[in-house]
């Protein structure tokens, strides 16, 4: 099934982000900081501070998985629009979340056109896709293929992430890109998408995803290309 994600609705919960993720990361930050301070107790039993650091140990992972959905790349105030090569920015995304893929068996599979350039803010189209791969690498708990690859035309440029994953069913996907929507409970921050979607269309692509449960999901996304001057168009790799 095929779908167009990007609906006004979600968007507009996108513009209340900003206090959100910083209400998100915090609670747990307040949370951590009351433990250490029971920590304190001299008399506290074994059992009890074992108890409580593993309540901050908790807390400060969830804080962290904020920044990461979010903040990765971000510089404050800093927004630069740049010239970007897709292929290699995709390609220092791929490195790394290389560790990550090894770890959960996932083969990273790339097929890059020669040219692509895009116009854009290159810390947030690494926000993005780190987010959209990160979340392929997920959903192949005990491995699969990932692919990535690019399309170039004169106007756009299409980038294609295919996962063998757990997919999702319609109801899902119709959810995909929600506020603090998630399927993985603790583990999930369920901002990534958020994070896609507010940039993509900064950026003035789109986005179209396919998904079959069990089978995997792909993700199409298309950015308007910049036209080529100079000798770039004819440049070899
Ligand atoms: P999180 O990864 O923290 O759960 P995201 O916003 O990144 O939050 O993703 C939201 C949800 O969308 C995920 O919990 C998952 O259910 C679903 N999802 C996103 N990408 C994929 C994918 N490639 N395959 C299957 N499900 C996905
Ligand atoms: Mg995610």
């Amino acid at each position: 099934m095929q779908q167009e994600l990007i609906k006004a609705e979600k968007l507009k919960a996108v513009e209340q982000m900003g206090a959100a993720i910083s209400h998100e990361i915090r609670n747990p930050l307040t949370a951590a900081s009351g433990f250490v301070q029971l920590l304190q107790d001299d008399y506290l039993s074994r059992q009890k501070r074992k108890e409580y650091l593993a309540i901050v140990k908790e807390e400060l992972f969830s804080a962290e998985r904020v920044i990461q959905d979010y903040l990765t790349f971000a510089k404050p105030a800093l927004e630069s629009l740049e010239e970007l090569n897709v292929k290699s920015e995709l390609r220092q995304i791929i490195s790394i979340l290389q560790p990550i893929a090894n770890q959960n068996s996932v083969e990273i599979i790339t097929d890059f056109s020669i040219i692509g350039f895009i116009k854009g803010d290159g810390q947030k189209f690494r926000q993005c896709f780190v987010n959209v791969l990160k979340n392929a690498i997920e959903s192949m708990p005990h491995g699969g293929y990932l692919h990535v690859s690019t399309e170039y035309s004169q106007n756009d440029v299409t980038i294609k992430v295919k996962d063998t994953g757990v997919g999702m069913s319609p109801q899902q996907l119709e959810r995909l890109g929600e506020p603090f929507y998630s399927t993985k409970g603790k583990n999930g921050t369920g901002l990534g998408m958020m994070v896609v979607y507010s940039i993509v269309r900064a950026m003035d692509g789109s986005i179209w995803v396919e998904s079959d449960v069990g089978k995997g999901t792909t993700f199409h996304f298309q950015f308007p290309t910049i036209p080529i001057k100079g000798n770039k168009q004819t440049g070899r790799v």
